[in-house]
């Protein structure tokens, strides 16, 4: 709802949406563009270097869409890929923690790559890692920039690593990845996108060889499709496989208990283990919920009216409301899709 199109006013109706150049000296600006930009200056009252030139509406954007001051997940939120988050851990969040150790032989790379199936915690880890290294969250989708900015890309991607710099240790997300950074389509590749992702490139390599505190990390789920510039850069690529049976158990323990509704023994949890091999971890949280509502539809057949429903009179989630789910709640991976990844971890990937 806090869209701002990339529409210049002709300082007519356009309200907030007026063109500047400069943050300096301009009464125009409306409460909460300045609001913004006071919080983005330095002990000295000022905006640093970095944002003078950017134009307000877009560090705004940035501040209020795209930073997330509290990201809120953490390692222990995400089931599974033990060894996924043990490598994180060594390879970027003791580096963002300490600096002054991880340096010269111990510089860490500035790039990380998370790639695998839709669905599979790929946003969590990111969010996670900030929390961890206790650093501000940057998250973007680059499908938005080529689609929702478009001609504005460019500016909108130099006014976030404006601000993340700013906001040291920073951690930038970047969803989707593959469409900022798609191998080359010779003819057929619009001048636009390939500017933005020119500029893409420039920034990283900015922060890459100077001593800021910012990690970028690209998700993909078509890995095959970045180009070999976008590989170089992303030096670190780690694969997020789909989740494991002990993984799938224990998002449905989760999820259930979080609400006082796990009941199930574990022969239980082991059958739907084995009848869920292929979901993904979002795929698991859809049937959970699908699930869930078993008991509530099987109150109102009985012709119990909604409002009158008692809580504490409805049982608990049972393995036959997992079978009935199972019925709607397909897995959204094929196995074909799976030996994509595969490959390309065995090729590229960091630990394979
Ligand atoms: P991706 O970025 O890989 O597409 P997300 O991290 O956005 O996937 O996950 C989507 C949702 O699926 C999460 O909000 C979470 O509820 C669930 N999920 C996925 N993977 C896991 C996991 N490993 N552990 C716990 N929940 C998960």
């Amino acid at each position: 709802g806090n869209f701002i199109p990339p529409i210049k006013s002709n300082g007519g109706t356009g309200g907030s949406m007026t063109s500047r150049n400069s943050s300096k000296g301009d009464d125009a600006l409306d409460e909460s563009t300045k609001k913004c930009l006071e919080m983005l200056c330095g002990p000295d009252g000022e905006l640093p270097e970095k944002l003078r030139n950017l134009e307000p509406r877009l560090l705004e954007h940035v501040s209020n869409e795209i930073m997330d001051r509290d990201p809120n997940v953490r390692w222990d939120d995400i089931a599974g890929l033990e060894h996924a988050k043990k490598c994180v851990t060594e390879m970027v969040i003791w580096p963002l923690l300490r600096p002054d150790i991880f340096k010269g032989c111990r510089s860490p790379g500035r790039g990380l790559l998370l790639f695998g199936p839709p669905g599979t915690g790929k946003t969590m880890i990111g969010k996670a890692i900030a929390g961890e290294a206790k650093a501000t969250f940057f998250y973007i989708s680059a499908s938005s920039l080529t689609s929702k900015w478009i001609g504005e890309g460019e500016k909108l991607v130099r006014a976030l690593f404006g601000v993340a710099c700013c906001r040291q240790p920073a951690v930038i997300f970047v969803d989707e990845i593959d469409s900022l950074l798609s191998q080359r389509k010779s003819e057929g590749e619009h001048e636009s996108s390939r500017r933005l992702k020119t500029q893409f490139l420039i920034e990283m390599e900015g922060f890459d060889s100077g001593n800021e505190q910012i990690l970028l990390i690209g998700a993909t789920n078509r890995p095959q499709e970045l180009d070999e510039a976008a590989r170089r850069r992303l030096t670190k690529r780690l694969y997020i496989p789909l989740p494991s049976s002990e993984a799938r158990a224990w998002i449905i323990r989760n999820l259930l208990e979080k609400d006082g509704l796990f009941k199930l023994t574990d022969d239980d949890t082991s059958t739907i283990c084995k009848l869920t091999e292929g979901y993904s971890g979002s795929d698991m949280k859809n049937l959970v919920k699908d699930a869930s509502m078993g008991p509530l539809r099987e109150a109102l057949r009985q012709g119990i009216e909604i409002t009158k429903l008692r809580k504490e009179d409805m049982r608990p989630v049972t393995l036959q409301d997992f079978e009935n789910a199972l019925r709607e709640v397909r897995p959204s991976v094929s196995p074909n899709e799976l030996h994509t990844y595969e490959n390309w971890n065995k090729q590229f990937g960091s630990l394979a």
